[in-house]
């Protein structure tokens, strides 16, 4: 099934991230976990891809496991920036020889040792193009609220996204944030923009003081001072942390669709528990 038939069907929906192993010797205990996510229902799971590619078939071998087992619906993740123009090609392949029939489209992030004149992609747009041509498929973009890391500006990182949206890309999934009104203000400056596809936000529960610090360094994400208190009180205390960084991201999630947005995704890192706390909360919310 294609996502954009799931995210243009009215209803609010939820979706969940899980992460291939790094390895073989750990598939087992990953795949199990993916599976109790997906055992959850959601609307969607999207399968990330391992930076540089080494991982890519347990991306694929993941992804069609929960289509396959579970009836839920697969997004996987492809990226490009470490691949040549066959590899990808190969993996188009493999990905359709997959049954997958959803791809998130992404650049990657740049590998410090390679050097420029070597690559055959240097944005995800390109990426975007390829699959377009070579398939029949649903294709997700990433965002940047905060904007991206590389980026000049937000006017040109939105410049670029409108450039990405128009080579084919199919609806938007945003990098974390813990502040809903910067979504809101990203939201009217890329409409504005002529941005036009859905856009589902995505919400990563912090469940211990580690994954802030982690956080803030990959996305730069701005923490607000109510976030900030909440860390400080109970970041030494893993229980009492899960909890609270679960209401917190609750809270987030009922504050976007209490303001209009249909579509959610939550960076749900192979935690089961915390996939289906979460899932608790909105019983009575998700899927009406
Ligand atoms: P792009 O869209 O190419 O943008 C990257 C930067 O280039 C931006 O600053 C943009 O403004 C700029 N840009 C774009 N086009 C041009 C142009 N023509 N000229 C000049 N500048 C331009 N990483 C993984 O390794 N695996 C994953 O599974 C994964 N999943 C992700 C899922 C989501 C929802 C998000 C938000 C990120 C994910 N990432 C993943 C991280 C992502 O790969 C990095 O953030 C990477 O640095 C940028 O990827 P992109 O697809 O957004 O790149």
């Amino acid at each position: 099934m294609k996502l954009t038939d799931i995210l243009n069907q009215g209803k609010l929906t939820l979706s969940f991230e899980v992460f291939p192993p790094k390895s073989n010797t750990v598939f087992e205990s990953v795949k199990q976990a993916t599976e109790k996510i997906a055992s959850l229902k959601p609307s969607f799971v999207s399968v990330t891809y391992g930076a540089g590619g080494g991982t890519s078939k347990y991306t694929l071998d993941i992804a069609k496991n929960i289509k396959e087992q579970y009836g839920v619906p697969t997004l996987a993740h492809l990226t490009c920036i470490s691949s040549t123009k066959e590899t990808v090609g190969k993996m188009i392949e493999e990905i359709k020889s997959a049954g997958i029939e959803n791809v998130m489209a992404l650049r990657g992030d740049i590998p410090e040792e390679e050097a420029k004149e070597k690559r055959d992609y240097n944005h995800a747009a390109e990426l975007v193009r390829e699959l377009r041509k070579n398939g029949d498929f649903c294709i997700g973009g990433a965002c940047y609220p905060e904007v991206h890391p590389e980026s000049e500006n937000s006017v040109s990182d939105i410049r670029y996204l409108k450039e990405k949206v128009d080579a084919g890309v199919d609806f938007l999934t945003t990098q974390m944030f813990f502040d809903n009104p910067l979504f809101y203000s990203f939201m009217y400056r890329i409409r504005e923009a002529g941005i036009t596809v859905p856009v589902l936000p995505g919400i990563m529960p912090i469940t211990n003081a580690k994954q802030i610090e982690r956080a803030k360094k990959l996305s730069g994400s701005f923490i607000p001072a109510r976030f900030e208190r909440l860390i400080d009180k109970f970041g030494s205390d893993p229980l009492a942390m899960k909890q609270a960084g679960i209401a917190y991201a609750t809270d987030q999630i009922i504050d976007l669709y209490a303001n209009g947005i249909k579509n959610i995704h939550v960076y749900s890192m192979n935690n089961p528990e915390v996939a289906e706390k979460i899932l608790e909360n909105l019983s009575e919310i998700v899927g009406k």
